[in-house]
């Protein structure tokens, strides 16, 4: 590796600082198990970021302002899957114990890294989890043909074998007292996620047909894995006419999912405009390239149907009725963005652009607004603008004496690497409030 100052590691790098020319170097050399050892330094999953990472690293590396950049995750996710290969992943329990214990309510990626780093240095962990499985949106949001649900549970069982107790069908503040797990452990990490999903509330709303997203990709991910579809325990897009209405990470899996069911057809719609296919100009390198991206349940559909799914600035105003109380359509209009005097984009109906489209299944699926609100009263929490637990970054300490927050129920929905780091940095100030120091990274 010769480029200078590797801006893949800097702040609109990677998140959570992996030695990237280091491990690419010892790659080159063939020392896999030297780059794996410092994959490990940083990263406590990179089988789930080498495979779902959108891999801001990539967008900062200092090649792709002239080639495109370095294979960065493809090199990330080859390292751990060659480790577990030659056996050389094990679990590793810690030497001795502390006596402390820590409760972490959520078992995505933000509860998973920081109950590996407690336990690592000696605390006694228990995660507990309202699902019946363990990962959080590793397990039941992002769907199994993208990372498949063996590396969830491979991972998980490491980490009990290094004594991390999972308590499942836990859900704190309602089958679970919140206060309980206060009294009986001496610090508490809330790592509950941003599950609370935003609405489109439009006349029609309450039609048969139209779901969360989250709702559809749990119950198809669970019926999957429970039974292979057999219980029919969810909502089948077969035979039907979908529409998705929102983009992203958590869009692109309803297209994908939906098109694994059969669907007959399937439209996407996206309010803002088409991004450019090259970076704007206020958007240089190193920044995340806010370009237009073919994501594999786009290609998909293009495949299938023969052409790609988006329409892009158009606004839904709608649900149209089939007469019998089930989803028929929806009725948008198409709308313009233009930055007013203030530089602030704004949007505006053409006129005349009324158009019905034909659907009977509907998934929404346009971002999140927070995490759930059950806990909030019952602990006192003090919450931010955005509904998120009120605790700093690089903190994490909550309105509460002994109270911590991360991921994304701190800083909204986000990605799985920085669910990953702020579980690492919370774990971190948990064992400096325990211990009065710490050794953690
Ligand atoms: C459909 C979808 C696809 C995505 N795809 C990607 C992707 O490809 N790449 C990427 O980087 N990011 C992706 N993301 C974002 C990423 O999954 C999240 O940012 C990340 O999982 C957040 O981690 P977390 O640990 O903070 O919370 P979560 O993963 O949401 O986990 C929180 C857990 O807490 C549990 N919980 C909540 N309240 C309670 C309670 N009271 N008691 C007990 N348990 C509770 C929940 O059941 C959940 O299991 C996606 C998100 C979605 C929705
Ligand atoms: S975790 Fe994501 S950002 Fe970091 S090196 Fe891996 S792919 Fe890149």
């Amino acid at each position: 590796m010769d480029c200078g100052v590797p801006f893949c590691q800097s702040d609109t790098g990677c998140p959570i600082d992996n030695l990237i020319p280091e491990w690419n170097e010892l790659v080159y050399r063939g020392l896999w198990r030297e780059a794996l050892y410092r994959l490990h330094q940083t990263n406590n999953f990179p089988e789930f970021t080498g495979r779902v990472c959108p891999a801001p690293c990539e967008g900062a590396c200092v090649l792709g302002i002239t080639d495109p950049p370095v294979t960065i995750k493809n090199i990330e996710n080859a390292i751990i899957d060659r480790g577990f290969a030659e056996g050389w992943v094990k679990a590793e329990p810690p030497p001795q114990r502390t006596g402390k214990k820590v409760a972490i309510v959520g078992s995505g990626p933000a509860g998973l890294s920081a109950a590996a780093q407690l336990n690592r240095v000696g605390h006694r962990v228990s995660v507990y989890e309202r699902d019946d499985r363990i990962g959080g949106l590793l397990m039941y949001g992002i769907p199994p043909m993208k990372l498949e649900k063996d590396m969830v549970d491979r991972r998980v069982n490491l980490l009990r074998e290094e004594g991390i107790e999972f308590v499942t069908n836990a859900h704190v503040g309602v089958n679970m007292e919140i206060q309980e797990l206060v009294a009986k452990n001496d610090a508490l990490l809330l790592a509950c996620g941003a599950t609370n999903p935003r609405d489109l509330p439009i006349p029609g709303r309450q039609l048969q047909g139209i779901h969360f997203a989250m709702e559809f990709l749990l119950k198809s991910t669970k019926s999957f894995l429970d039974s292979g579809f057999r219980d029919a325990h969810y909502i089948s897009a077969q035979d039907k006419d979908v529409i998705v209405i929102g983009g992203g990470d958590t869009g692109t899996d309803c297209i994908g999912t939906s098109m694994r069911h059969e669907c007959k057809s399937l439209v996407n719609f996206e309010l803002l405009e088409r991004p450019p296919d090259e970076r704007a100009p206020d958007n240089p390198w190193p920044q995340w390239p806010l370009i237009y991206r073919v994501e594999y349940g786009h290609s998909e559909v293009a495949a299938r149907f023969g052409k790609d799914p988006r329409e892009f600035s158009i606004l839904s105003q709608e649900f149209l009725d089939n007469g019998s109380g089930d989803v028929a359509g929806i009725r948008t209009v198409r709308v313009e963005w233009k930055k007013d005097s203030n530089g602030h984009l704004k949007m505006q109906e053409i006129p005349g652009s009324q158009q019905d489209w034909k659907a009977n299944l509907v998934l929404l699926a346009m971002g999140f607004l927070g995490p759930e609100e059950t806990l909030v009263p019952q602990l006192g929490l003090e919450t931010d603008q955005r509904s998120n637990f009120k605790a700093e970054f690089g903190q994490y300490s909550t309105s509460i004496e002994g109270v911590f927050a991360a991921g994304d129920c701190r800083r909204g929905q986000s990605l799985i690497v920085w669910a990953m780091r702020e579980g690492r940095d919370a774990a971190r100030e948990i064992d400096r409030y325990l211990m009065g120091r710490t050794m953690l990274p």
